[in-house]
């Protein structure tokens, strides 16, 4: 009998899945008129996978979402230690910020002339220095210039701008946790965030409806900025029913993706009363980010009820 499979679209959707090593490392690489780069690196020996996208949100429960979703890991990942970035990335591979910032490259040749390569941006186009960009991600210029072939080329990401990246999306996390803190009456974590970035009167003038109207849209625009090149598809689904499929161009874009989803359900983004790290949780009444951390911050209540006591008694 001839196996039969169900529920795969009659079309793959471009970019449905992320690209995959199986090792990653840290290294600087040195050449001739560039100065020194940090750069995570592929090991192409090690292997490679393709795993689709809607893998990811797997992790994420319906009450709380566990710590090795990708959302909730990457909030917490400290770019300052290089074995994180590295445990990070051998899971879910790069977050692809040579398609990210670059779209599909398209070559207009003048008469005479030297090609000219335009990346795609909203709106319009960027010009760019195509041999330059593939050199600071390392790969060909001609697998740079592929459209199909950039994506499994073994590209390298510069440390310091996947640090920078990793950074903004925790400031966007920071951002929803304090709206949610807002959300229910403590406006001053909010203003805050607003004098750190830069909007000091704002943030001691205005009043607390027009703060959180404000913090609400640059949340939606920080979000909207990161997905721009979301692709959507309808399809045939199982049982007679429908699906629909989402293709990203790079896996930071999908988290972004991802983290919207949780802002739109009822997930709230806490922090840890121990640790600080951030938990996402329909669990109004949850404190920590995990049972360890519970169960630590409960000895260490008892420890001083302990104490007290025997203060009491001396
Ligand atoms: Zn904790």
């Amino acid at each position: 009998m001839e196996l039969v499979k169900v529920g795969v679209p009659v079309q793959e959707l471009k970019w449905s899945r992320w690209f995959r090593c199986g090792k990653y490392v840290i290294e600087k690489v040195s050449r001739t008129d560039w100065p020194d780069v940090e750069y995570i690196r592929p090991v192409p020996e090690s292997g490679h996978i393709f795993y689709d996208f809607a893998d990811l949100g797997r992790k994420r429960g319906s009450r709380k979402a566990e710590k090795t979703y990708i959302v909730q890991w990457l909030l917490n990942l400290d770019t300052s230690k290089n074995d994180e970035i590295l445990d990070f990335v051998n899971h879910f591979g790069l977050l692809g910020l040579l398609q990210h910032y670059y779209g599909e490259i398209a070559a207009v040749t003048l008469e005479g002339n030297t090609p000219l390569h335009f990346a795609h941006k909203p709106g319009g186009f960027l010009l760019i220095n195509a041999q330059q960009v593939a050199d600071l991600y390392l790969i060909s210029l001609e697998d740079f210039l592929d459209n199909e072939r950039r994506q499994k080329a073994f590209a390298s990401e510069p440390l310091i701008v996947f640090k920078k990246e990793v950074e903004e999306f925790q400031k966007v996390g920071e951002l929803v946790h304090r709206i949610y803190k807002a959300a229910f009456g403590s406006y001053w974590p909010l203003r805050g965030w607003f004098s750190a970035s830069g909007m000091k009167e704002f943030a001691e003038t205005a009043d607390n409806e027009k703060l959180l109207a404000e913090a609400r849209k640059r949340l939606s625009e920080s979000i909207n900025r990161k997905i721009q090149y979301m692709r959507w598809m309808f399809a045939p689904g199982d049982g007679g029913g429908w699906s629909e499929h989402t293709g990203f161009d790079s896996l930071i874009s999908m988290v972004y993706y991802l983290l919207a989803k949780d802002v739109e359900s009822s997930f709230w983004f806490g922090r840890c009363e121990r640790c600080n790290d951030f938990f996402l949780s329909s669990v109004g009444s949850q404190r920590h980010c995990t049972r360890q951390c519970e169960d630590a911050a409960r000895k260490a209540r008892k420890r001083k009820t302990v104490k007290a006591v025997q203060k009491a008694i001396v």
